[in-house]
C-alpha cells in the first residue's frame, strides 16, 4: 500500500542543479549565495533585511537576543505551536508564558492577550516579547497585536514558519510592517526548503547588523564597525559572544531556487485547501476558518472532530496509508514546560483544540486522485466511528 504523507518537499531537477553547481564552485559555507538569498527575499516581502541561519529556531534565538531579552524578563507565545517558539526565549534566560487561541482561526487569540496583558499590568510584569505564530500559514490578527505592542510596550516577533508565501491586508508575511522582526522556517516540511535553514527579516539595520554579529560569533569584518581604527588586513574582531548559526551556500542554492517556485506552491495548496474545504463544509467536518484580511499559504490543512473519537479516526486513516499528524500537544503540556505549572484553565480554547485536531495530507504535488482518497477515507471513518 502507498502511504500519503501530511507534507512532502518537492524537489525538481532544476533544484539539484541549482545544488550541485554550488558543491564545484568555490565557497560552500556562507558566501555569495546566502547573500543572493537574503537579497531576494528582501525583494520578495519588501522588508529591508534579510538575515539567513541554520534554521528558525536559532533565526528565533537571535531575534531574542536581538531584541535585547535576557534573564528574568518575560515572553508570551501562543500555546498552540512548534515548541521552539517558545525555547527560544527559554534559551536568553528568560520566563516563559502562553495565550490562548482563537477557536476559529487557532492563532493567538487577541482577546485573551489583551485580558492578559492588563492583568500582567496590574502584577507589573509585563511580557518584553510577544511572538505570535502564523498557524498553518494563516496570519495572525497582526494590527491588533502591533496596537497592544504599543499600548503595553512589547516587542513583536512573529513566528513565520509556516507563513512563507502568506499575505496581510495585502502585504507579504516578513515585511514587517507590524512587528520588529519575523522569522521564516526552511525546514524540509515547511513551504519552501533548503533542508535545514530559516531566516530573520527586518527593517531596522541595527537590529539587522545584530543578528548578523552574533550568527558568526559575534565576530565582525567590517572596518568601521571595529574598535581598533586603521586595522591591518588580517584583522577581524569579535566585539561580543555570538554563535555559530551560518547557513552553507549550498541551502541557500536550494533556498534560491525554491523560493523561485513558492507562488505556484502556495496556488497549489490553496487550491487543495478550498476544495478539502468546499467537501468538509458538506460533511459537516471543522476546519481553519480564514479571516477576510488574510491569504494563507497553507503550510497545513488541519481538521476537527469529536475528541472522544480523535483517536481512533487518527488510527483508522494511519491504518489506511493516510499518514495524518497532529499539530500541536500545547506547548505547557510538555513534560519540559510541565515543571513551571501553568494553570491549565487559562486555555480552554487550545485545551479543546488539541483533543480534536488531525492534520491530514497537503503538499502541492499532492493529486485529485490522492484527495479523493483522503476524502474518502476521513468520510469512512468519520461514519463509522462517530456516534
Ligand atoms: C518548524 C517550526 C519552527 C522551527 O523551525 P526550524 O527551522 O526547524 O528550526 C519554529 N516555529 C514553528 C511554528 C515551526 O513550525
Amino acid at each position: 500500500m502507498k502511504e500519503l504523507p501530511y507534507a512532502r518537499q518537492s524537489v525538481s531537477r532544476r533544484d539539484i542543479r541549482a545544488v550541485t553547481r554550488v558543491l564545484k564552485a568555490d565557497y560552500l559555507t556562507q558566501g555569495p549565495k546566502v547573500t543572493e538569498l537574503e537579497s531576494a527575499l528582501s525583494e520578495f516581502t519588501g522588508a529591508r533585511h534579510s538575515v539567513a541561519m541554520n534554521s528558525a529556531t536559532s533565526a528565533l534565538h537571535l531575534a531574542c537576543l536581538a531584541l535585547g531579552v535576557g534573564q528574568g524578563d518575560l515572553v508570551w507565545t501562543s500555546s498552540i505551536s512548534f515548541v521552539a517558539s517558545a525555547n527560544c526565549a527559554k534559551f536568553c534566560g528568560a520566563d516563559v508564558d502562553f495565550v490562548d487561541i482563537d477557536e476559529r482561526t487557532f492563532n493567538m487569540c487577541t482577546k485573551s492577550l489583551r485580558r492578559k496583558l492588563e492583568n500582567a499590568r496590574q502584577l507589573r510584569r509585563l511580557p518584553k516579547a510577544v511572538i505570535p505564530v502564523h498557524f498553518g500559514g494563516q496570519p495572525c490578527d497582526m494590527k491588533t497585536i502591533y496596537d497592544l505592542s504599543r499600548e503595553f510596550g512589547f516587542k513583536v516577533i512573529e513566528d513565520a514558519s509556516h507563513a512563507i508565501g502568506a499575505s496581510y491586508l495585502g502585504n507579504k508575511v516578513g515585511a514587517c510592517e507590524f512587528s520588529d522582526i519575523t522569522v521564516f522556517s526552511f525546514h524540509a516540511v515547511k513551504v519552501i526548503t533548503t533542508g535545514e535553514g530559516g531566516a530573520a527579516m527586518t527593517n531596522s539595520s541595527q537590529l539587522a547588523d545584530k543578528l548578523r554579529s552574533l550568527r558568526s560569533h559575534g565576530i565582525t569584518r567590517e572596518p568601521n564597525l571595529m574598535n581598533r581604527v586603521n586595522p591591518p588586513a588580517w584583522y577581524y574582531e569579535q566585539q561580543e559572544l555570538g554563535f555559530n548559526y551560518r547557513m552553507t551556500d549550498i541551502q541557500a542554492a536550494l533556498g534560491l531556487s525554491q523560493l523561485k517556485r513558492l507562488r505556484v506552491f502556495v496556488e497549489s495548496r490553496r487550491k487543495l485547501a478550498q476544495r478539502y474545504s468546499s467537501k468538509f463544509r458538506v460533511l459537516g467536518v471543522r476546519s481553519q476558518e480564514q479571516t477576510a484580511e488574510v491569504l494563507s499559504s497553507w503550510h497545513l490543512y488541519v481538521i476537527r472532530v469529536e475528541a472522544d473519537s480523535r483517536d481512533e479516526i487518527f488510527e483508522f486513516l494511519r491504518s489506511h496509508g493516510i499518514l495524518v499528524n497532529m499539530h500541536y500537544l500545547p506547548i505547557y503540556r510538555q513534560p519540559y514546560y510541565e515543571q513551571f505549572n501553568y494553570d491549565l484553565g487559562e486555555f480552554p480554547n487550545a485545551e479543546k483544540y488539541y483533543r480534536e485536531a488531525i492534520t491530514i495530507p497537503l503538499f502541492p504535488a499532492m493529486s485529485t486522485k490522492n484527495q479523493n482518497l483522503v476524502l474518502k477515507l476521513v468520510g469512512k471513518a468519520l461514519f463509522r466511528i462517530e456516534p
